[in-house]
């Protein structure tokens, strides 16, 4: 089914400031590729927002009958701690903090990101390739960069040259900047500097000798710069020109004009059709930053282990919370906001659990084919899942009259709602229907404490024959009780 031949989608192009009409460079197949985690911590709410905003952009897409080819990296070297090309790598100044490789500060990060995005129900990409498993192929544009004259080397370092590559070209037209005025407002080089301009920048950095990522190179040992690796990886697994470049708002200067710049200067052509920029996320109000406590991880909200909230949420709550903003919208979070998405959530949930056994009759109140048009329509406002959500919305209210006998839908009708109402939630926006999973697990802390307050009193009454019996059953059924100074509590072996 080829649903994209009927909907005509539109795209907010961070390069031009416009809607456009999305059409991709070959028929019927896009190539998205969005930049990917640096591996040095576990990964923060905000950027699962970001992964989570292309994750719905990727699910749309393959709804609509695309063939997509979804390429996110996962940079595993050369991320330097401040965009002026100094400071340490990331990666192994942990690694260093730890005394562990800087493989295991790699491998370690990369599981938490994993997991972390499956339970938000992200789709894993088409290639995840990794900075250190390119080098080769970033050597390789680092050449011809040279060989076309917009680079420069320096003590075994190869420096991007801005200014020369501003004469043929535009440099800071992704993030609107004018050259001449970065220039007027930086500080002069200091003599120590290895660049002949404040906005030239690494393509390939020296190693110096305590610098244990390194690699062999034409300049000597060193490791490439972070840019380059995502002008690597987009050009090999989707060439030199492609549909859709992804990634955090900020991300857009430097790092994403860096990758026009340095694709510009290799091939002579702009790498990419679209490029599309998510927005980020605030906590009460405020920028989320782990030095003032202004913070949430993933976890503690899964867990509900954590000062800032009144208890657990559900991923797929997060999710759908996160859904009900606009990708390009800054969205803030905070317990209030939660409670209502969670609210929704269920009531979303329960609307679509009743679908089945909703009778049915001879006639229609409820316009199914005019609804279906509009979530298509909002989702080809450029992703505008706010729109989309309140259209549920709609579809809910009509199911609880049906429900409730005030209107009637046809048995026609209805199967149209319900693939239509589970293709949006479950296929597009990704949310998964855990009530069944939560409804477990309180239905077990419940039995648990039951079992545990009739063992206490079986102790008080020394009927220790049935106190031992419960514990033994439990144990055999794989469930441990550890009495402690406050009392009784369990664990799942
Ligand atoms: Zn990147």
């Amino acid at each position: 089914m080829q649903l994209y031949k009927d909907q005509t989608l539109r795209v907010h192009n961070s390069l031009t400031g416009k809607k456009e009409i999305f059409q991709p460079i070959n028929e019927g197949h896009i190539g998205m590729y969005v930049c990917g985690p640096t591996v040095y911590s576990n990964v923060h709410l905000g950027n699962c927002r970001t992964f989570m905003s292309f994750d719905m952009i990727f699910r749309y897409f393959k709804h609509l009958g695309f063939k997509v080819r979804y390429v996110r990296n996962i940079t595993d070297a050369g991320h330097l701690e401040n965009d002026a090309d100094d400071g340490e790598d990331k990666i192994a100044k942990k690694a260093k903090l730890e005394q562990i490789e800087p493989m295991e500060v790699v491998q370690r990060y990369t599981v938490d990101f994993h997991n972390t995005l499956q339970q938000f129900n992200l789709l894993p990409p088409s290639i995840e390739p990794t900075a250190t498993g390119h080098i080769i192929e970033q050597i390789e544009i680092i050449k011809e960069i040279l060989e076309k004259g917009y680079a420069y080397e320096a003590n075994g370092s190869v420096y991007f040259d801005v200014i020369k590559f501003n004469k043929d070209h535009e440099y800071g037209k992704l993030s609107g900047r004018k050259l001449e005025d970065m220039i007027a407002n930086t500080r002069d080089l200091t003599a120590q500097d290895e660049k002949r301009n404040p906005q030239d920048f690494a393509l390939w950095k020296k190693a110096e000798p305590q610098h244990i990522m390194r690699w062999p190179s034409p300049w000597g040992d060193g490791f490439p710069g972070w840019h380059l690796e995502c002008t690597a990886m987009s050009t090999k697994y989707l060439g030199e020109t492609f549909d859709i470049h992804g990634g955090g708002m900020d991300l857009k200067f430097p790092h994403h004009e860096c990758e026009i710049a340095q694709a510009e200067a290799s091939t002579g052509h702009s790498p990419v059709k679209y490029w599309l920029h998510a927005n980020m996320l605030t906590l009460n109000g405020k920028k989320m930053s782990k030095s003032t406590g202004n913070n949430i991880y993933p976890y503690e909200i899964i867990s509900g282990d954590n000062n800032i909230l009144s208890k657990a949420y559900s991923p797929a709550v997060v999710r759908f919370f996160m859904m009900q903003a606009h990708y390009t919208s800054i969205l803030d979070l905070s317990d209030d906001a939660l409670q209502a998405s969670e609210k929704g959530y269920n009531r979303l949930m329960e609307a679509m659990g009743s679908l089945d056994a909703l009778k049915t009759g001879s006639t229609s109140e409820f316009d199914v084919a005019v609804w279906k048009q509009k979530c298509y329509d909002a989702m080809n406002d450029d992703f505008n899942t706010p729109i989309l959500i309140a259209h549920l919305f709609d579809a809910v209210k009509h199911i609880n009259l049906i429900k409730e006998g005030k209107e009637s839908i046809t048995e026609t009708d209805k199967t149209e709602l319900e693939n239509t109402i589970k293709a949006f939630v479950y296929d597009v926006l990704g949310i998964e229907n855990q009530s069944l999973v939560k409804d477990d697990s309180n239905a077990l802390n419940g039995v648990m404490e039951l079992l545990i307050q009739l063992r206490n009193e079986a102790r008080a009454n020394k009927d220790f024959a049935t106190s031992d019996k419960i514990r033994d059953e439990l144990t055999a059924l794989g469930i441990q009780l550890k009495d402690g100074k406050d009392g009784t509590t369990f664990s799942l072996n």
